[in-house]
C-alpha cells in the first residue's frame, strides 16, 4: 500500500502521466487538490478518486468528495477524523458494509472498485483484495475547506505517530 500511495503521488505530481486507470494527467479541477492528496497518499490513504465541491453554469450545487483505499488502523483514523468534522464517512470491504445510501452510493462500490483497477493492473489485486473501500464527502454542497482540510491534519497526524 504503501507503493501505491508512492504510485498515486508520481501521477499527482507529473512524474507519471497516466495510471491504468485514468490514461491521462489529473483533471485541472485535481489540481488545486494536489497538495492534500500527495499528504493523504503519503499517510496511508490511497486516494483513486476525489472531486472538489463546485457550481454548475445552472446554478446547480454539488459536494466535495474522495474515495480510495485504507488498511484497518487508516479506517479507523479517517473514519474518527471525518466523523469530528462533520463529514460523510462510509467503507465496504467483501461482505462488510456501511450504510450505501447516507454515503450517497446507489450500490456497494468495493467488488467493482477492487476488480476496476485489478483488473487494469492484476498486480494491484492481492494489496487490494484486504482493503476497506473508503468514501467521504462534504454533506454541505459546494464547500471545499472541511475536507481537504482533514486530509491533512490526517497527514500530519500520521507524521507525528
Ligand atoms: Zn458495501
Amino acid at each position: 500500500m504503501t507503493d501505491l500511495g508512492e504510485l498515486v503521488v508520481a501521477w499527482l505530481n507529473g512524474d507519471i502521466t497516466q495510471t491504468p486507470g485514468h490514461l491521462g494527467p489529473p483533471d485541472p479541477e485535481t489540481i488545486p487538490l494536489i497538495g492534500a492528496l500527495t499528504l493523504a497518499n503519503r499517510a496511508g490513504f490511497l486516494t483513486d478518486c476525489s472531486q472538489q465541491a463546485g457550481e454548475h453554469e445552472e446554478g446547480y450545487l454539488w459536494e466535495a468528495w474522495v474515495t480510495g483505499f485504507a488498511s484497518d488502523a487508516t479506517l479507523e483514523r479517517l473514519r474518527s477524523m471525518a466523523t469530528r468534522a462533520g463529514l460523510g464517512f462510509g467503507a465496504c470491504r467483501r461482505r462488510q458494509h456501511c450504510d450505501h445510501k447516507q454515503q450517497g452510493w446507489s450500490h456497494c462500490p468495493w467488488r467493482e472498485c477492487v476488480g476496476f483497477w485489478s483488473h487494469r493492473c492484476p498486480a494491484v489485486w492481492s494489496e487490494l483484495v484486504g482493503a476497506w473501500y473508503v468514501g467521504i464527502h462534504d454533506p454541505e454542497p459546494g464547500r471545499n475547506d472541511r475536507l481537504w482540510l482533514m486530509l491533512e491534519r490526517f497527514a500530519a497526524e500520521t507524521e507525528r505517530r
